[in-house]
C-alpha cells in the first residue's frame, strides 16, 4: 500500500506514520528527517535547505521531489511505502504523478491550529537519530534522553514559536490546497487528531483499512 500523511506541522503526521510503517512493515519516507539528515552532515542538499527551514519556509519544490525520487526508487519501497511531509505544494503532488507511482490513500490529520501552537511548544526531538517525542503526549521512558539511542533530546529551531507560526501560514497557502487535488481522484480520508495519540492511531487503521 502507498500511503500519504497530510497535515499541519505538528499535527502528528510523523507519530502516525511511524506507528503505520511499523505495523504494515513498509518504510515510512520523510522529507523533513532527510532534509535533516544532509543539514547535519553538511551535504549540498542540506546547504541548500539550510536557509529555507530556519525560516519555517519551504525548501523549493526542485529539491525535495529529486530527494523523494531517489529515495522511492530504493528496493525497501518496492512493497509500499508512507510519505510524511511529501507532497506539500501541487507541483509536487504532480511530480510525483509523473513519476507513475499510484497511491492508494491520502490520510489528513486534521488539528485546530491552536492546539498546535500548544503541541509544537513541548516537542523534543533526538539530536542524533531523529526521533521525535513530546513533553507531554509523546514522553520519553528517561526525561530527556530518546528510548532508541540514548542521545540528548532538543527543541528543534524551526519550532521556536515565531517559526511555527510562519509554518502554519505556509501550510495554509501551500499544503491545504492538496485536500482538494486528492478528494478529486477519491483518495482522501480526513483523521480528526485526537487528544490522545493512541486514540488517534486506531482511527488511522480505520481509515486505511476501510
Ligand atoms: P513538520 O511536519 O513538523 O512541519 P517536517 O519535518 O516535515 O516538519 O519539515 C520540516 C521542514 O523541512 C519544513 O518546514 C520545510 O522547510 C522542510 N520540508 C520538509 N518536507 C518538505 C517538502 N515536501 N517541501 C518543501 N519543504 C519541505
Ligand atoms: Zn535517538
Amino acid at each position: 500500500m502507498n500511503i500519504i500523511f497530510l497535515g499541519a506541522p505538528g499535527a502528528g503526521k510523523g507519530t502516525q506514520a511511524e506507528y503505520v510503517s511499523e505495523k504494515y512493515a513498509i518504510p515510512s519516507v520523510s522529507t523533513g528527517n532527510i532534509i535533516r539528515a544532509a543539514l547535519k552532515n553538511g551535504t549540498p542538499t542540506g546547504l541548500q535547505a539550510k536557509a529555507y527551514i530556519e525560516a519555517g519556509q519551504l525548501v523549493p519544490d526542485e529539491v525535495v521531489i529529486g530527494i523523494i525520487k531517489e529515495r522511492l526508487a530504493e528496493d525497501d519501497c518496492a512493497n509500499g511505502f508512507i510519505l510524511d511531509g511529501f507532497p506539500r505544494t501541487i507541483p509536487q503532488a504532480e511530480a510525483l504523478d509523473n513519476m507513475g507511482i499510484s497511491i492508494d490513500k491520502v490520510i489528513d490529520i486534521e488539528v485546530p491550529d491552536a492546539a498546535i501552537v500548544k503541541r509544537m511548544s513541548g516537542r523534543r526531538v533526538c539530536k542524533s537519530c531523529g526521533a521525535s517525542y513530546h513533553t507531554e503526549y509523546k514522553k520519553p521512558a528517561q526525561e530527556g534522553v530518546c528510548n532508541n539511542c540514548g542521545s540528548e533530546l532538543v527543541i528543534r529551531s524551526d519550532d521556536a514559536p515565531e517559526t511555527v507560526l510562519e509554518r502554519l501560514k505556509v501550510y495554509h497557502a501551500e499544503t491545504e490546497p492538496l485536500k482538494e487535488y486528492y478528494a478529486k481522484s477519491g483518495k482522501l480520508v480526513i483523521v480528526e487528531g485526537q487528544e490522545e495519540v493512541n486514540d488517534t492511531k486506531a482511527l488511522v487503521v480505520k481509515a486505511l483499512e476501510a
